[in-house]
């Protein structure tokens, strides 16, 4: 006997082989895809109700997993991303704990792991913060340390670093109260002393024990709108005690700090003379909180941010590489840029050397690639939309004529 033409068109089993063929206009579908298709629609409504909703599930990666994530993102700063890795990881490990703990009468507390980044400017500290963020699916907000200013100063209450929070997550507090804040140029804040660095002419002590509450998690009352605090307004609470806060900044002329205390260190001991050498030049991955309290934070800030790590300064390998590695590298963002316009861009080797060459005499660190990249491709940006042209080589020649007819070479550091 022939076989029953009729089967499904999702699995392909045949008529004989299921119970119910469920006819559609141009195949048909078995009880057991209904089923399956039911099961699909329901897992990904709930993932999608988890994420709005504050019944949110952390999925949390494991360590090795995280950093593999990062390097997706950020080239090279291998030991800041395996140091922060593991400081969120047991941030979250800690949030999950906290649940079962309760259920179970165990009172081992886990402390908070806030973090404290140093790098020079331009090295990836944000962008590191930014990727944990992105990879964790929880809000997410910069702040600058310099806009705020103790109580009876001009400037903004240091409450209002959650503002930003809260307004990234639509004013919805149980979701930000498990966000990320990432405090950039914390080092502006640092207590005025023997550090010449600071000009600034309010202290930043107030500022460092304003900062003091926020950090160690309890009840903050925070003004919606941000600015400072005043007597009409509703304030909001929020609890910080699963807030993770990310601290970054360049602590310039910290190195000499840690000479002084590494040499006093090694002096008088049989200190291999390569071994000196080496730490000299990498002064800053010797970085504790020592260092950090002799530039001028004080001490009870220092110990809610137990995570020390720093970023080294980028080098012209690792420059060329963030051109053109990273998942949304700025010169796949520029081919993008032209692939939309009908354009194919193509950038020889050496354009890229020369882009790299520029931005390690400017000092910026990667942020100076995207102005270089600028000030060489705006003439075409400008002009190549307008024309037929389906093509657009990049040469060295084109380049270097940009770029001096462009007023970056005003950004070169003496
Ligand atoms: P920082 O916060 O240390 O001043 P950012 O993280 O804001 O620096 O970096 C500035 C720019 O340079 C960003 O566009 C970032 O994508 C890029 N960048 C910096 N460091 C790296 C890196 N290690 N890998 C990839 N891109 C980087």
């Amino acid at each position: 006997m022939a076989k029953n033409p009729l089967h499904c068109s999702f699995c392909g089993r045949s008529r004989d082989e299921v119970k119910i063929l469920i006819a559609g206009q141009e195949g048909h579908i078995c009880e057991n895809c209904v089923e399956h298709a039911r099961e699909i629609i329901e897992q990904e409504l709930t993932v999608k109700d988890d994420r709005s909703s504050s019944s949110f599930k952390l999925t949390v990666k494991k360590p090795i997993e995280i950093k593999k994530f990062l390097d997706e993102y950020a080239i090279g700063q291998d030991e800041a991303k395996k140091v922060l890795a593991v400081a969120v990881y047991n941030h979250y490990k800690r949030l999950q704990q906290k649940v079962s703990d309760l259920n179970n009468g165990n009172e081992v507390e886990i402390e908070k792991s806030n973090i404290i980044m140093v790098g020079e400017t331009g090295t990836g500290k944000t962008l590191l913060a930014k990727s944990i963020a992105r990879m964790l699916n929880v809000p997410f907000a910069i702040v600058d340390a310099t806009v705020f200013t103790e109580a009876g100063y001009v400037g903004e209450d240091v409450e209002s670093i959650l503002t930003r929070l809260l307004q990234v997550c639509n004013y919805d507090v149980t979701s930000a109260e498990r966000g990320i804040v990432y405090i950039d140029e914390i080092d502006k804040i640092a207590r005025k002393g023997d550090n010449p660095s600071i000009t600034r002419d309010v202290s930043g002590e107030g500022v460092q024990q304003g900062m003091l509450k926020l950090l160690e998690g309890t009840d903050v009352l925070v003004p919606p709108q941000g600015g400072r605090k005043h007597p009409e307004q509703k304030l909001i609470k929020i609890n910080t005690q699963n807030i993770l806060f990310i601290c970054g900044g360049a602590f310039d002329g910290i190195d000499k700090i840690i000479a002084r205390r590494v040499q006093t260190n090694t002096i008088g001991f049989n200190v291999d003379k390569e071994l000196q050498d080496n730490m000299k030049k990498n002064l800053l991955s010797y970085v504790n909180a020592t260092d950090l309290k002799t530039f001028g934070l004080i001490p009870e800030l220092l110990g809610r941010l137990p995570v020390v790590t720093h970023l080294d300064p980028l080098d012209a390998v690792t420059l060329r590489a963030i051109l053109t590695e990273p998942k949304n590298a700025l010169i796949k963002q520029y081919s993008k840029l032209f692939e939309l316009e009908g354009i194919e861009l193509s950038i020889e080797n050496d354009v890229l050397d020369f882009m790299v060459e520029k931005a390690m005499e400017f000092k910026l660190g990667a942020r100076g690639l995207r102005s270089i990249c600028e000030g060489i491709l705006t003439d075409a940006m400008y002009e190549l939309p307008s024309s037929n042209e389906t093509q657009f080589v990049l040469d060295l020649e084109y380049a270097k004529r940009k770029f001096d007819k462009s007023k970056l070479s005003l950004l070169k550091v003496a």
